[in-house]
């Protein structure tokens, strides 16, 4: 009902207007939101079928940076899980030791099967953490990790060089470990960590609880003055721990132009990794 006296009606804001108050030209928020994911849609499946891999990764990024992504942001589950990965290198690479050293005294049994339950414990936070991504970071994630080597991506074997492991005296650890795995430890794949033996023989001694914490702790750390806010989710990392949580995470490194998969040392195809047939194949399956 309107005002009976002389006072000029209240102006409404655009969000009091009834639906039948609003031009037909007009949008709401939700239809917005609704054109924006519609067309980021219809680009990734552009960008899919282009097989330019590297604007693929970059579009979907974007789509999670972007306040119109289509879960609201989850802070910081990509570096739970960047930190998880991290921790299932260093577990695997202690298993891994005790059995090069054949050290088979019951304290290494015991350590042992403590290794064991905490693999499952760690495979089972990295799970939660994988289903908390959002659906573009998922597909971007999914799609990078479909290559068995991934961490063989130029970036993550520069940083291994870089922090003396294995990659740096060319003994070939880092490729090689995955052979020595079983299917059961696939998560644990990648560069030397503090556990790594071969590191440890060529250093000549260990580090010390402390400084193995320390050293963690400095890699891992939060930058609270970072003039950014994170790689998709408020997490302030230092600038180190970004870069290589980005090539882990997403594959591509921003600025490059560089299909990810072409930096990896000796990538099968991209079609390989997708798990493709070749023309070749087809036609030897036809013969
Ligand atoms: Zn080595
Ligand atoms: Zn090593
Ligand atoms: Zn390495």
């Amino acid at each position: 009902m309107g005002c009976y006296c002389s006072c000029p009606e209240p102006r409404r804001s655009s969000s009091d207007k009834k639906p039948s108050d609003r031009r037909p030209s007009e949008k709401r928020p939700s239809d917005k939101k609704d054109d924006f994911l519609s067309e980021a849609h219809d680009v990734e499946r552009r960008l899919e079928s282009s097989g330019n891999i590297y604007a693929l990764q970059q579009h979907r990024f974007n789509m999670c940076e972007t306040d119109m992504s289509e879960f609201p942001k989850i802070p910081n589950t990509s570096y739970n899980l960047f930190d998880v990965e991290q921790e299932l290198r260093e577990l695997v690479q202690e298993e891994l030791s005790i059995r090069e050293n054949r050290i088979s005294n019951s304290a290494a049994a015991d350590r042992l099967q403590h290794l064991k339950s905490q693999y499952q414990f760690l495979s089972l936070k990295w799970l939660f953490y994988l289903s908390n991504f959002a659906a573009a970071q998922w597909r971007a994630f999914d799609l990078w990790r479909s290559h068995p080597q991934w961490y063989m991506h130029s970036q993550l074997v520069d940083d291994c060089v870089g922090r003396q492991g294995c990659c740096a005296r060319g003994c070939g650890c880092c490729l090689n470990r995955s052979h020595n795995l079983d299917a059961s430890r696939s998560l644990g794949v990648g560069h030397c960590t503090l556990e790594c033996g071969c590191c440890a023989r060529a250093r000549g001694f260990e580090f010390s609880e402390s400084q193995k914490t320390d050293l963690k702790d400095l890699y891992q750390s939060k930058w609270e003055g970072a003039p950014w806010n994170g790689a998709y989710g408020q997490d302030r990392r230092n600038f180190h721990c970004m870069k290589i949580h980005q090539v882990s995470i997403w594959g591509f490194v921003p600025g490059s132009g560089k299909n990810p998969f072409d930096m990896i040392n000796a990538p099968p195809s991209y079609d390989q990794s997708e798990g493709k047939k070749s023309k070749d194949d087809e036609s030897i399956e036809e013969a």
